[in-house]
């Protein structure tokens, strides 16, 4: 038997009645109302480990006994959403609140009938057992029931919730060659909630590296939307280049010509996840398309600096350039309306040079100039010197009032 397929006994720890407060009433809705029909129903994952060390959960999964062909007719708006493994999300209020079958570690298409049809069992489904034992690290596989105030623990993740630990559910070996994403997972919680990696789930983060590549780009991508989200979006990047998992993750930067466009790219992505990290301090919005705009712009550079013997027109260089780099990006990577909003950036870098008010005023209007100027800014601080002036006009434009502002203009010329 190996040891993901024998039986665990769980341990229960009963919690500070106080934290059923911080849950959300929807999500408590969902669970009474799986009870009410007769099966079991906990919260599960990030927010039981959120929920405990005192954060705001993002959101709230609940997991249950139940089938999701038997979940859905119990609520009012619920769709049933996945292929293979099947989840149901409700709606209630403005809140989604995903509710998933305990899966099996077994996951097979095998399903067991009985000679009248009847299903038997169903080997995508299994018990809270095996549930815990296929989630990735010990403090994600806790269970909270809300109506003893339990935390139920298959997986010995209590002990490391309080010790500040991640550790891999079984070997790490196999459960990130299994999917390497988990990897980047552990060092996104490890920033995210400061907890250390415990030493053997680090030992084989910089040999299985390379195992990032099979991921789907549209899976990393969402990875890395996580980590510039999460608020320690560059101790997370430290901790990428400390285990040279960086090129990885970035793997759009491999082909920059020259060391110092390398220095410059990585600079800019340090500056770019920095600010995020301010301004989730500050709980002030993110704009995806600026992260692109600032990641992909010193490849940008390089396909501008390979197309200058061609180009005398510096606009239509920098439109077939876009055109070039943004063709290059998969289709998964960034949505279309993306790519529009990530040239509109690029192209206002070009509009920030000219010095007739009509175009001046055209990118102080623009949706996205300010997204713009902080581009501008990002490449001063990642050693575009030379935008330093121009820099400073545009602050000082932004401060002016209307009649400065034509004042500043005039000494543009
Ligand atoms: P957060 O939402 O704060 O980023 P989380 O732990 O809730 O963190 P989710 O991506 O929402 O992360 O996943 C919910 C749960 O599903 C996790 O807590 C974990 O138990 C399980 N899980 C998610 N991704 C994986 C994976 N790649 N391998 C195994 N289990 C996973
Ligand atoms: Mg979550």
């Amino acid at each position: 038997m190996t040891s993901s397929s024998k039986k665990h006994i769980p341990q229960y720890y009963t919690c500070d009645p106080a934290l059923l407060k911080s849950v959300s009433k929807n999500a408590i809705k969902v669970i009474q109302q799986l009870k009410k029909a007769g099966y079991e129903a906990y919260l599960v994952g990030g927010s039981v480990r959120d929920l405990w060390l005192g954060k705001k959960p993002k959101d709230f999964d609940v997991v249950t006994n139940a089938n999701p062909e038997q979940v859905k007719p119990l609520f009012k708006r619920a769709l049933l959403i996945g292929r293979r493994f099947r989840l149901v999300h409700v709606y209630l209020s403005n809140e989604i609140i995903e509710v998933s079958t305990f899966r099996s570690i077994k996951e097979s298409d095998e399903r067991v009938y009985t000679e009248h049809g009847t299903l038997l069992r169903d080997n995508l489904y299994g018990t809270m057992d095996e549930d815990a034992q296929r989630r990735d690290f010990t403090i994600n596989a806790l269970y909270f029931d809300i109506t003893y105030n339990t935390i139920i623990d298959y997986v010995n993740g209590f002990p490391d919730l309080q010790a500040g630990i991640i550790r891999v559910i079984g070997d790490p070996w196999v459960r990130y060659r299994e999917d390497p994403l988990r990897i980047l997972r552990a060092i996104r919680l490890s920033a995210k909630i400061q907890f250390s990696i415990d030493a053997q789930a680090e030992a084989p983060f910089t040999e299985l590296g390379s195992f990032l590549s099979h991921i789907p780009a549209a899976r990393l991508l969402d990875e890395l939307l996580k980590i510039y989200r999460s608020g320690h979006a560059l101790d997370a990047i430290q901790m990428l280049k400390k285990h040279q998992l960086f090129q990885h993750l970035f793997f759009f930067l491999k082909a920059l010509p020259s060391k110092k466009m390398h220095r410059m790219s990585e600079k800019m992505m340090e500056i770019t996840l920095l600010n995020a990290d301010k301004r989730i301090k500050e709980e002030k919005s993110l704009s995806t398309a600026l992260l692109f705009a600032a990641f992909l712009w010193y490849p940008l550079q390089s396909i501008l600096l390979k197309n200058s013997k061609q180009q005398t027109n510096h606009a239509s260089a920098l439109n077939l350039a876009i055109q070039e780099m943004l063709e290059k990006v998969q289709q998964s990577f960034l949505t279309r309306k993306m790519k529009q909003i990530v040239r509109e950036i690029w192209m206002l870098q070009y509009f920030f040079e000219k010095q007739k008010s009509r175009q001046i005023y055209y990118a102080f209007h623009h949706r996205y100039f300010r997204n713009a100027y902080h581009l501008l800014n990002f490449r001063v601080l990642s050693g575009e010197d030379s935008l330093k002036e121009l820099l400073d006009w545009w602050t000082k434009f932004i401060e002016a009032d209307r009649k400065e502002r034509t004042e500043l203009i005039k000494e543009k010329k």
